[in-house]
């Protein structure tokens, strides 16, 4: 439990980033709050004949600069609290990229790895007929997160098509390729955060042969550790919900994904002078990059102390704590900013609603061509702020989107033009 509220602790970030800016009051007044949050209760029947009701919850924090977009999670922590923070959060991703959206999201309180795969079909259908008022292509647009993939995808869509009578591939994102997916898509939050450490490894001091520890095993920690090791990075201790594993020599990354497909990666300890680690002990591994790519928190004031690498890549939402933060900072650690590092995703989502809106397909190459460009553009923006601000990369992360977001709520009108 958190002692100062989520939301309200990430809105710290918003404050600070105002200390920065001239800003209207309109614009901290219109930001401070969700905009919407619909909750339902889901009701499917299970394999067994019986029936069981699940919470689910959509919130549209901010549509000022586009129809809202953000994931689905299926998880059994999920709370109300915790969509909005993570919709306040889309709402900066989208702006530090530039993207046409607000910022939105939502979860389902389950474990999915309790569901059958039919019941996981049902779940999912249910969840579009209880939103389908709430979402659309020009409203607000979900897409995968923590434990929801591309075939969950192609059922929501499906069962969106059904309801309103007609195809409507963008009103999600991250679909399977055959159903209206894009290329490229698959990959994407972990190879934004890569073309980001690629353009600022000098600056960051990242070499050849940097070693790298990365939390969770799920879509993003994969596809780093292959991008990564595939670039010469050693991947030297990874961890999953089951546990931790350890090699001061470098895993192999081909082991580690068969060994993720069948169940967990710490069934590699014991062989190849690998070791298991408790989850807390991942974090004060010996390395040049940690990547969290997990979930929230997992980076707090009790930990921070440890952590030894000298830059941190979060393609998690919210894996540092605001008291972590300070603690890194302190110690000269770079954080790379959730909005910056993970936004790939999001960037890829919309390349995919474009070419679901046009008809017309892009060949993958164009995809990462057009991600790279975006990533380094925007990460350029946000080095250069950092610096000329003496402040850090989350600060200027914040500063760079809470700009966008304010010119389009003062485009509406500020206090001084209705007083003036
Ligand atoms: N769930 C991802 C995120 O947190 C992707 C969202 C999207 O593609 O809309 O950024």
């Amino acid at each position: 439990m958190h002692a100062v509220s989520m939301l309200d602790q990430a809105l710290t970030r918003l404050d600070e980033a105002a200390r920065h800016l001239n800003l209207d009051a309109d614009v901290l007044e219109k930001l401070k709050y969700p905009r919407e949050t619909t909750k339902v209760r889901l009701m499917i029947r299970m394999d067994d004949g019986s029936r069981k009701s699940f919470m689910a919850w959509r919130c549209r924090y901010d549509d000022t600069r586009g129809p809202t977009k953000g994931g689905i999670r299926f998880h059994p922590d999920s709370t109300i609290e915790e969509v909005e923070t993570l919709a306040f959060w889309m709402t900066f991703k989208c702006a530090v990229m530039n993207l046409p959206y607000g910022g939105g999201k939502g979860a389902v309180q389950v474990d999915p790895h309790t569901l059958s795969k039919a019941e996981m079909e049902r779940l999912s259908r249910a969840y579009v007929q209880a939103f389908s008022k709430i979402i659309g292509p020009d409203r607000d647009i979900p897409a995968p997160d923590v434990y929801t993939n591309s075939m969950i995808m192609g059922w929501m869509a499906d069962e969106y098509a059904s309801i309103v009578g007609e195809a409507t591939p963008a009103v999600i994102t991250g679909k399977p390729i055959a159903l209206g997916g894009s290329l490229g898509r698959e990959d994407a939050t972990a190879r934004g955060g890569f073309y980001l450490v690629q353009r600022l490894a000098k600056e960051l001091g990242l070499e050849a042969g940097a070693r790298v520890v990365i939390q969770g095993f799920g879509n993003a920690g994969q596809h780093i550790a292959r991008l990564l090791a595939s670039d010469g990075y050693k991947i030297v201790a990874v961890s999953d919900s089951k546990g931790a594993i350890h090699s001061p020599t470098g895993l192999d990354i081909e082991k580690l994904l068969a060994a993720k497909k069948q169940g967990s990666v710490t069934s590699l300890a014991g062989s190849d002078g690998i070791s298991t680690l408790s989850a807390d002990d991942l974090i004060s591994v010996d390395c040049d990059l940690l990547v969290p790519a997990a979930l929230e928190d997992m980076i707090h004031k009790d930990n921070a102390a440890g952590v030894k690498a000298s830059v941190v890549l979060e393609l998690a939402n919210g894996p540092v704590t605001p008291e972590a933060d300070e603690i890194l900072a302190s110690r000269n650690i770079v954080v790379l900013p959730d909005i910056l590092a993970n936004a790939g995703g999001v960037t890829v989502s919309y390349f995919e609603w474009v070419q679901n809106r046009q008809g017309y397909y892009w060949p993958v190459e164009d995809v990462h061509a057009r991600l790279k460009s975006m990533m380094e553009r925007e990460g350029d923006a946000i080095w250069a702020l950092a610096q000329e601000k003496g402040i850090s990369l989350r600060s200027a992360a914040y500063v760079h989107a809470l700009s966008r977001l304010a010119g389009a709520i003062e485009a509406h009108g500020t206090q001084q033009f209705f007083t003036t």
